[in-house]
Order: C-alpha cells, then structure tokens, then sequence
C-alpha cells in the first residue's frame, strides 16, 4: 500500500520550477516582470553565457523591506493579491509568488534591495533553496538579483540547455517583449560586457519598435487605434511589403503582459488574407486592454495563454479594425532609390511611409462609354449582369480583353498601327494623356523615340519641369493616363508619381473582389449540366470534394457520390466554363489537400474564388485596347485590396516624383 506524503518544501519549489523556469529566458522574464510591477523607470540586464552562468537584474523600483526578504522567496508568497477576489481581477503582470521561490531552489540567488525610507539596502544569499543570513550592504534604492549557476542541482534540464548564443536568443526575445510593451522605461542589456540594447525611455513606441527592428519595419507601421467600452486595441501592424515566414514578430500584448493568442493570430492572418503570399505571416505591436474582470489570466504557469470571457468579441474587434484601416490606407508597393549604394542606380523596395494617405481616383465624367458605365457601376455595389464567361458580350471587360488580344493587329483601329503613335509625337504634338495606348513588343522602341521626343518637348514648354503632362492627367479634364508596354503591364500616374500595373495581377484582384461580392449575395452565375459529369479522383480528394459539398456549392459546384472514388459534377460555375471539371476539382482540391490536411472552409472557399479569377483574367501577354486599359485602370480604385492580387503579389509599383528625381540626380 502506498503512503502518501506531504513534500518537503525544496521538492515542492522544484516541482514548481520546472513549470516555471524552463531556461534561462524564463529567469530574465519573471525577474524583468518583477521589476515593471516594483515600477521601475530604468532597468538594467547584464547575461553571461547565454544566462547559464550569470544573470543580473538592476532596478530601481520600489524595492523589498529588510524583513519580508525571505518572504521574497518563499514559495506562494506574493505582495500583489490581497484576497481571492484580487485573482479576478489581476493588474500586475506576477502573482502566484512561485518565480523568486523556484529560482532560489534551482541556482545560486543573491537578492540585494533597498526601500526608500531605509537608510541601508539588505542582502540575501541562497544556494539550492538554502539560505544565509539576511547581511546591510550598500546599495541604491531598488533592488538587484544575481543569479548564477542555473539548473546545477537539476542535472536534467541542464543537460537540455542549448548553446549560449542560442540560450542569449531566448534571453534577448524576453527582453525584447517587455522592453516593446513599455516603452517609457529606461531598459539596458548586455552579454559578456557588450552593450546590445541601451533603450532610452520614449513616449513614442515606434521609436522602441525601430530600435529593435530597424527602419525597414519601422517606416512600415501602420498605427490602429480602436476602442469601444468594453475592448481597445492600439498599436501597429505593418504594411504587406514587410511580413515573416514565422508568426515570431506578432507581439501582442494583454494589458501590459505578452501573450500568446491563437484566436487573435488568426484574426491577424484574416486580415491580411491575400495580401501576403502564401506562407508569410504578418507582423504586429499591438495592445489589447479589456477590463481584468474579463479575463482569466491564470491559465498557464508563465501566464504567457490566456482565457478571454468574449474571445469572440476580440477577435471580431481586430480583425475589423484592421480590415477597415486597410481598406483607407495606401498599400501600394513604394520603390525608393537605394540609398546604400549611391551609385547604384537599382531601385529598392520600400514600404509605405504612414500616416497613409488614400489615392482614390475615380473619374467623375461620365464617358458614355458602356464599358466604363459597366465597370462604375459594379464599384457602386449594384451587382451586374454577369452571364457566363465566354458569353459576356459588349459588357464585359474580360471578354472585349480576350477580342482585343485576337484583334491585336487590326491596321484599321488608330491605336494599333505602329505608325500612329510615333506619327502623332512627331508631328509636333505634345503627348496627350487622354490617349491610353496599347503597344506591341515591336513597337515600344518607337514608343521610346516618340516618348524621348516628347519629353524634351514638355521639358522645353514648361521650364524643364516636365509639368505638362502631369497637370493635364491630374486635373480631372481628361481619362486617366494609361499605356501598356510589353502586353503585360500597364503604366500610370497619379499625383505624386508613376505607377506600374501588372495588369494580369490587378485584373485578377477585381474579378476576386466581384466574385466575392457575387458570392456572398448568393448570386454567382452556375451552369447546370444536362447531362452530369462524372469524376474520377484519388480517394482523398473525392472523400474530401464530398464533405465539402456544401463550400462547393457556394461557389456554384454542386457534386454528388457516384460510388467508389467517382463523383458526378451537375454543375460549375459560368466563369470557369472553359474548365473541365475535373480539372477545377483537381486544381482546387490538391494545394488543400497537400499534407493531409483536411481543407477548411475557408480556405476553400478563397481557393476557389482565386482560380476563378484567376482563369478568367486577362493574361500577361495580352494586347488590351485603350478603352480596357482605362476601365481596367478606373476600376483600380473602385475595389478594396487592388494594391495585392488574391495570391498576395503587389499589383502595382509607384515610383514617387520625389523618388525619380533623386534617381535621375535631379535633386
Ligand atoms: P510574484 O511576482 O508572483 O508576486 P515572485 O516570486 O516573482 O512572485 O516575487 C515575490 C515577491 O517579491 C513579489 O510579490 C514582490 O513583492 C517581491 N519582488 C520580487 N522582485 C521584486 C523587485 N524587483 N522589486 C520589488 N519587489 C520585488
Ligand atoms: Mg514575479
């Protein structure tokens, strides 16, 4: 018969050790959270190897009296809950009085504080748990631990400690988290005598964010500021030119405590969804504060999860905010002239300086045109006419896109002889933006003469300036300005500068955006078979195209089982009409079912929206007509996220003025 036994203390405190204190970073994490609730204004951090041999904490907080030293690290003893209530409702980022108890038990701890009313600080030794006799030493007000020795009575974890750069990495990330979450506290660290961050405290938490992170993710914030009665969310996130291929770099804060979210993770990665490649995930500095009532924090040991009691109020929260900061922002992919290499003339990507700015530019005019009519009046939410793919008729962009590309020699249509553009430079004429031009390989030499020609010409009747052109585009008077070079990107100005479109990219985007739109009022156009299909597929995929019947649906694919691994397809949607059905399944279902994953209905859902715009868009070798690429161009500015593709690629480049005069040595 087994005999159960109260454990001695030191046992109890290992125990709790090992929940804990897992490595050295946990010891620089507890402490660090020592010194914030003591309300320290400058702290200091001094590791020797990777923290294995010492870690020393200097503060200068409110400190410990003399006599409550070995409370200090005593076992549950803490001076931050008074009552049980206090548990509900925790404003200090400890609170189990385990940290202090746990580190003494497993190192060499040396605690050295002074209170201000005292005239002498206090020091206390403990070796494995055993204490020496509380000693006056000389010290300032606040308090110091040194800890050395880490794990050398448990020879286990020490034996599953890493290299010290590696231990420093987890050290530095501890760091780095409650350096990011308060900025106005004064916070140095150094290894091995080197000074590796000296954070003076700042009232602006960009200025924390750049000094860990640099000005490539600090010129790319985006702040978000959001609060309601019951939840407020500040902070930033990035422009989608700057993401990583970890969600290391989201940092989250939980009034003041870093967290670790998986249901606001996923609100981020929504927000982002099709602004990021595939396998990129965003990065964000951000604070939630709810009121402490309303959460539990005391679900993990280092309080790094938590339980929210509306997670999905939070979730619903981010997500929006961010969606609607986005959707008023300038996300369009910056180009800036390198400034390492001075003589280089190779353009770098940048990100979107913020406060953002929006670029929105729909023509007022009313055109005549039914094309462009059809393209406004899809941007005002009227949902549109939208018959099958090939039978778009006079309406539809795409399809007057595909007649344009087989009528790309037509010698009778101004636009396209080779002769006209070049014609109409030479003779004098300055280059009217009204025109929007398509050019065929061949003749984008000509267009370079023509263009050279005319620049010289703008140059010379406006002072060199080259203004000319500009106003006329930007004054409203006439179409937006819009050529096409190599039948595959399109080249505009707005404003401030130029931009660059891949037109495939953009087209794309709007057909994602409409289908979107089409789907969600539940009116996308099917086409039913008369006589169904059937489809064969490998198991998984017809087992999966079963349970997701009703995804499929929505997107107008209905199938049914037929027996064994055969499925019958009764209908698909009118814009994929070219497809084979089996073709769409395969296509849809395969990048879903890649590592057994069973596809969720989401991601479904975006896959197949994304190949229908995707198969339906204009290509990159396409010849568009001045008339599309305006449309296309307007159309630019009448749908969220045109700045991204649904995969996540920039649609657009801009090269600011400012930008291309400093390359050009203007200025
Ligand atoms: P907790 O932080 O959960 O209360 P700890 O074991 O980390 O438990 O610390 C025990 C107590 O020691 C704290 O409640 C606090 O009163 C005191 N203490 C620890 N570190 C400091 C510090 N740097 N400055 C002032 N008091 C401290
Ligand atoms: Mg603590």
């Amino acid at each position: 018969m087994p005999t159960i036994r109260q454990l001695p203390i030191g046992l109890v405190n290992k125990i709790a050790a090992g929940e804990v204190i897992e490595r050295p970073a946990s010891v620089v994490k507890e402490m660090l959270e020592n010194s914030i609730d003591a309300g320290a204004t400058h702290v200091e951090l001094v590791v020797e190897g990777g923290g294995i041999e010492l870690i020393r904490i200097s503060d200068n907080g409110c400190g410990i009296p003399a006599d409550q030293l070995d409370l200090a690290v005593a076992p549950h003893a803490t001076s931050k809950l008074q009552s049980s209530d206090d548990l509900f409702d925790v404003k200090t980022l400890g609170f189990r009085g385990e940290a202090l108890a746990s580190i003494a038990e497993i190192s060499h701890l040396m605690l050295r504080s002074r209170t201000a009313d005292s005239d002498s600080g206090y020091e206390l030794q403990v070796k494995g748990g055993e204490k020496e006799p509380i000693r006056p030493c000389s010290a300032s007000v606040g308090t110091t631990l040194e800890i050395r020795h880490l794990f050398f009575n448990t020879p286990v974890r020490r034996k599953f400690m890493k290299t010290s750069q590696t231990e420093m990495g987890h050290v530095t990330e501890a760091f780095t988290r409650i350096a990011l979450a308060y900025p106005h506290v004064h916070m140095v660290l150094s290894n091995n005598d080197r000074v590796i961050h000296d954070l003076l405290p700042t009232e602006r938490w960009s200025e924390r964010i750049r000094a860990f992170f640099g000005d490539e993710v600090a010129d790319s914030l985006i702040a978000i500021d959001q609060r309601d009665e019951t939840v407020g969310i500040h902070g930033y996130v990035t422009d989608p030119s700057v993401s990583r291929s970890n969600n290391r770099m989201q940092y989250l804060f939980l009034n003041g405590r870093t967290i670790r979210d998986r249901s606001l993770q996923h609100a981020l990665g929504e927000a982002y969804r099709g602004l990021l490649m595939v396998g990129r995930m965003p990065v964000c500095f951000l604070h939630v504060r709810v009121d402490p009532k309303t959460v539990d924090v005391n679900v993990h040991p280092t309080k790094v999860e938590v339980r929210f009691e509306d997670s999905g109020a939070i979730y619903t929260r981010l997500l929006h905010s961010l969606r609607h900061k986005f959707l008023n922002s300038d996300l369009v992919a910056k180009v800036r002239a390198a400034t390492a290499a001075p003589n280089s003339m190779m353009p770098t990507f940048a990100d979107a300086s913020m406060p953002v700015t929006t670029t929105h530019h729909v023509s007022s005019e009313d055109s005549g045109n039914g094309l462009l009519n059809w393209a406004k009046s899809n941007a005002t939410g009227g949902v549109p006419d939208f018959r099958p793919y090939q039978g778009f008729g006079s309406q539809s962009l795409t399809s007057s896109l595909a007649q344009a590309s087989r009528a790309s020699a037509r010698a009778d249509d101004p636009f396209y002889s080779p002769a006209s553009v070049p014609a109409q430079h030479s003779a004098g004429q300055s280059w009217e933006p009204s025109s929007a031009v398509a050019l065929a390989d061949h003749e984008t030499d000509e267009l370079e003469i023509a263009n050279r020609h005319v620049r010289v010409e703008s140059a010379s009747n406006s002072d060199g300036s080259g203004e000319v052109v500009t106003d006329r585009a930007i004054d409203g008077s006439h179409k937006q300005l819009g050529f096409q070079i190599h039948n595959r990107y399109l080249v505009t100005q707005d404003a401030s500068g130029m931009v660059l479109i891949d037109q495939h990219a953009l087209h794309e985007r709007i057909l994602y955006e409409q289908v979107k739109k089409k789907v969600m009022s539940k009116s996308l156009e099917c086409q039913r078979l008369l006589v169904p299909e059937s489809v064969t597929l490998n198991a998984n995929e017809a087992a999966a195209a079963i349970e997701n019947r009703e995804t499929l649906a929505v997107i107008g694919i209905d199938v049914e089982p037929f027996g064994g691994d055969t499925i019958l397809v009764t209908s698909y949607p009118a814009m994929l009409a070219k497809m084979h059905p089996a073709e769409i399944l395969r296509q849809v279902l395969e990048p879903l079912m890649s590592g057994g994953k069973k596809p969720d209905a989401r991601d479904l859902l975006d896959e197949l929206m994304n190949m229908i715009a995707c198969k339906a868009a204009v290509k990159a070798g396409d010849r568009l007509s001045p008339d599309e690429i305006t449309a296309l161009l307007e159309q630019r500015h009448c749908y969220q996220d045109t700045h991204h593709c649904p995969h996540g690629r920039p649609t657009a480049l801009f090269f600011s003025r400012e930008q291309l005069d400093k390359m050009f040595k203007r200025i």
